[in-house]
C-alpha cells in the first residue's frame, strides 16, 4: 500500500490524515502524526472515511435532465444559458451558491469568473450560515477578516472559555487538545450554552444563558472588569480606539444575569491566559455579529489578545471556510480579503486583466434564495452543497429551485436534493480525488491530495468552472494546467492585500513549482508577523472596541410558545450525503430526536420515545422525543442532518426561519419560535 498525505473532508480542524491506498478504492485512514492541526488525533467522522469513498451514488457523467450528455455538450449548455441571461438581464441575473467544501483553487476560480468577469458579486456560499458573523465582528475589530489565535494557545491557555459550542461534538480533536491541556495543566473550563451539552457537561462551570443572551453577559462581564481595575489602560493606548461615549454607554440592558455569572467574572479575573472560542451557537443569531464583537471587546479591553494564550478564537465549521472567504468566495468580500472600493476594483482588474470587475457586493445567500424566488435570477450554478436542505425555511429554497429558469449543479452525488432539481447537473470530484489546498480554523493551509484517480468522467471543480469560462469567451483567462498554476496565481493576487497592510501575504508562494506545491507543508499564514508588533489592519493600526447593546427581547408568539435551536450529531456531517454512508457513524445517533424539557413534554403530553409533530410558520416536521432536563425549559432542539432521502421525519430546516443578522446575514438557525403536538 502506498502512504498520502491528505487532510480530513470535514471540519475545520483541518485534521492531517495518512491514508494507505491500496488497490481500487481500498483505504486505512490514519491520524498524520506529523500534522500540526491534529498531531496524529483524528475523530469518529475522519477515522471512518475509508467507508464513504465507494462509487455507490455517485454523479460519474454530465446529465442534461434525466439523460446523459458529452461534456462538451453540457458546457456549451450552461455557458449560454449564462450568456443568455446576462445578455437579456443584466450581470447580477445570474449567480453562483457555494461551498466550504470546495477547495480553495477551486473558490478562487469560480470568484474570479463571477466577480471578475461576468461582472457582479453574486457569488455567495454556505460558509454564510457558518461563520459570516465571525467575519464581520473580525472586520469591525481588527480592519480585517483575521484570527487572532491559533491551536497552540490552547495548550498555553489557563482559562477555556466555549461559547455556543458543542466542541466535544462537532469540533473533536479541538476538544481532545483542550482535555489534553486540563488534565495536564489544569486548564479551567467554562462552557456557554442554553443547552447542557456533552461539553457542558464536563465543563467546570456551565453557564446556561437564554438564547441570545451572550451580548448583555459578555457586556456585563466587561463591565464588571471596568469596576475591578482589570481592564489594561496601557494595552488599550497602544493598540485599541475606543469610541467616545464606549464606557458610558456600555450596558447589559435588562437581563437577570445567569447563574455562575459571578464565578465567571472571577475566573475569567484570575487567569490573564483566557482563549474565548465561539462557533455556531454564537454565529446563527439574529445578532451574531454582536456577539463576535461583544467577545472581541472583553479581551480588547483587558489584553487578553496578542499574547500566548489569549484571544478569541471563532471555530469553523467547515474544512475550507476559511480558504473559501480568502479567495472572495462571501459575495461581500472581492478577493484576498479586499473590499469594493475604487482603488481596490482597479487593483484587481489589472491583476486578472479585465475592465468588468463587480462594481459592489453581491447577494448573500438568503437574500439570493429570496432573490431566485421572486425571478430576478434566471441562472443559477450550485457547487457541492444542498441548499434545498440546509438553508433555512428550505420548503421556500425548493420553491425557489422549481421557479428558477435555469439550475446547474456540480456535485459528486448524483441525486442530492438540490441535485434532483437541477436542469443540469456537472459531475465533479469527490474527497480522495481533488487535489488541492485547504485552510483551518487557525488560518494553517495544508494539502488535500488525491487518493484514487477520477472515477468515470468527474472533473475538478475549477476545471469545470475553466471549462465554462471558456464557453463564455474567456479561455486565456482561465487557462489553468493543474490547481498548482491556480494557486500560484491566486499567492501572487495577495500582493494586493499586503500592500493595503492586510496580513493575507502568501507572495513567497507565487514563485512555488509544482513540484513544491505537491510537496507543500501545512503553513500558518500570517504566523511570521507577531500581531501587536504588526498592528491591526486598520488603517491606525489599532483594533476597535465597538458599541454595542444587547438585543430587544423577542416579543413572545402565543401561536409558537416554544423557541427552537438546531444542532448537529457527533458522527454525521450536514446533510449526510457522506457519513451517511458509514453504517459504524449511523450507530451512534440511528434517527434525529427532538430534545424537550420534562415541563413542556409533560403540557403537551408527550412521552419519552414519542412521535411529536413539531410545526413553526415555515413548515412541520415529526420528530421522536428525547425528554431531558438538559433542554432549557420553552425551548426545543433538534438536529439539522436530516433529509428527504430518509424519509419525511426530522427535516429541521423545513421549519427553521429565513431571518438573519442584518450585519453579517447569516441565518438565525437557533431561534425559531415553534409548538409541538402529539401525533
Ligand atoms: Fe475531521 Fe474535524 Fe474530526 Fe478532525 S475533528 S477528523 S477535521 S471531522
Amino acid at each position: 500500500m502506498r502512504a498520502v498525505r491528505t487532510t480530513c473532508a470535514y471540519c475545520g480542524v483541518g485534521c492531517g490524515i495518512t491514508a494507505r491506498v491500496g488497490d481500487g478504492r481500498e483505504v486505512e485512514i490514519g491520524g498524520d502524526t506529523a500534522h500540526p492541526a491534529n498531531r496524529g488525533g483524528l475523530c469518529s467522522k475522519g477515522t471512518h472515511l475509508g467507508e464513504t469513498v465507494g462509487l455507490g451514488g455517485r454523479l460519474l457523467y454530465p446529465m442534461i435532465g434525466d439523460a446523459q450528455a458529452d461534456w462538451d455538450e453540457a458546457l456549451r449548455l450552461v455557458a449560454a444559458q449564462f450568456r443568455q441571461a446576462i445578455a437579456e438581464h443584466g450581470p447580477d441575473s445570474v449567480a453562483f451558491y457555494v461551498s466550504g467544501q470546495l477547495l480553495t483553487e477551486d473558490y478562487y476560480a469560480a470568484n474570479k469568473l463571477m466577480k471578475g468577469f461576468i461582472g457582479s458579486g453574486n457569488i455567495d456560499t454556505n460558509s454564510r450560515l457558518c461563520m459570516a458573523s465571525a467575519v464581520a465582528a473580525h472586520n469591525r475589530a481588527f480592519g480585517e477578516d483575521f484570527v487572532p489565535c491559533s491551536y497552540d494557545d490552547l495548550d498555553k491557555a489557563d482559562l477555556i472559555v466555549l461559547v455556543g459550542s458543542n466542541t466535544a461534538w462537532c469540533h473533536p480533536v479541538i476538544w481532545q487538545r483542550i482535555e489534553a491541556a486540563r488534565e495536564a495543566k489544569g486548564t479551567k473550563l467554562v462552557v456557554i450554552d442554553p443547552r447542557r451539552t456533552e461539553t457542558a457537561e464536563r465543563a467546570d462551570l456551565h453557564i446556561a444563558i437564554k438564547p441570545d443572551g451572550d451580548v448583555a453577559l459578555f457586556n456585563a462581564m466587561l463591565l464588571d472588569m471596568h469596576r475591578r481595575g482589570m481592564t489594561d489602560d496601557a494595552f488599550m493606548a497602544r493598540h485599541v480606539t475606543t469610541p467616545d461615549r464606549f464606557w458610558d454607554d456600555l450596558s447589559a440592558g435588562e437581563t437577570v444575569l445567569p447563574d455562575g455569572f459571578d464565578e465567571f467574572c472571577d475566573l475569567f479575573a484570575a487567569h490573564p491566559r483566557t482563549v474565548t472560542l465561539f462557533s455556531q451557537g454564537a454565529n446563527q443569531s439574529a445578532c451574531g455579529t454582536d456577539k463576535g464583537n461583544a467577545i472581541t471587546n472583553l479581551h480588547l479591553s483587558t489584553g487578553r489578545i496578542g499574547v500566548p494564550g489569549g484571544g478569541p478564537f471563532s471555530i469553523t465549521g467547515q474544512p475550507n471556510a476559511m480558504g473559501g472567504r480568502e479567495v472572495g468566495g462571501l459575495a461581500n468580500q472581492l478577493a484576498c480579503h479586499l473590499g469594493f472600493s475604487e482603488q481596490e476594483r482597479a487593483a484587481v482588474g489589472t491583476f486578472w486583466n479585465t475592465d468588468t470587475v463587480a462594481q459592489g457586493p453581491g447577494l448573500k445567500a438568503v437574500d439570493l434564495f429570496n432573490a431566485v424566488h421572486d425571478g430576478r435570477i434566471k441562472a443559477l450554478w450550485i457547487m457541492a452543497t444542498n441548499p434545498a436542505v440546509s438553508l433555512p425555511d428550505a420548503g421556500f429554497v425548493r420553491e425557489a429551485l422549481q421557479r428558477c429558469p435555469f439550475v446547474v449543479v456540480s456535485d459528486c452525488i448524483t441525486d442530492t436534493d438540490t441535485a434532483l432539481m437541477a436542469d443540469v447537473r456537472l459531475p465533479a470530484l469527490a474527497w480522495g480525488e481533488k487535489d488541492g489546498t485547504v485552510t483551518n480554523s487557525e488560518r494553517m493551509i495544508s494539502r488535500q491530495r488525491a487518493l484514487f484517480p477520477a472515477p468515470g468522467e468527474a472533473r475538478a471543480d475549477w476545471r469545470i468552472i475553466a471549462d465554462v469560462a471558456a464557453r463564455m469567451g474567456w479561455a486565456e483567462d482561465f487557462a489553468w494546467p493543474n490547481p498548482a498554476a491556480v494557486f500560484r496565481e491566486y499567492a501572487a493576487m495577495t500582493a494586493i492585500s499586503a500592500e493595503r497592510g492586510l496580513k493575507l501575504d502568501l507572495t513567497d508562494r507565487a514563485i512555488m513549482t509544482d513540484v513544491s506545491y505537491e510537496a507543500m507543508e501545512p503553513f500558518r499564514w500570517g504566523a511570521h508577523q507577531p500581531l501587536l508588533e504588526a498592528g491591526f489592519s486598520h488603517p491606525d493600526g489599532k483594533a476597535r472596541l465597538i458599541s454595542i447593546a444587547p438585543p430587544a427581547p423577542r416579543a413572545f408568539d402565543p401561536a409558537f410558545p416554544l423557541r427552537l435551536n438546531t444542532n448537529r450529531y457527533r458522527d454525521q456531517w450536514h446533510t449526510m450525503t457522506r457519513t451517511g454512508l458509514s453504517p459504524k457513524l449511523s450507530r451512534h445517533r440511528p434517527e434525529p430526536l427532538l430534545d424537550i424539557h420534562p415541563e413542556d413534554a409533560a403540557g403537551a403530553g408527550v412521552n419519552a420515545g414519542g412521535l411529536v409533530r413539531v410545526s413553526t410558520a415555515q413548515g412541520e416536521t415529526v420528530l421522536r422525543a428525547r425528554i431531558t432536563e438538559a433542554q432549557a425549559k420553552g425551548t426545543i432542539s433538534a438536529p439539522m442532518h436530516w433529509t428527504d432521502a430518509f424519509g419525511s421525519a426530522g427535516r429541521s430546516n423545513r421549519l427553521t426561519q429565513r431571518r438573519t443578522d442584518p450585519v453579517s446575514g447569516q441565518p438565525a438557525f437557533k431561534d425559531t419560535p415553534a409548538k409541538i403536538a402529539v401525533v
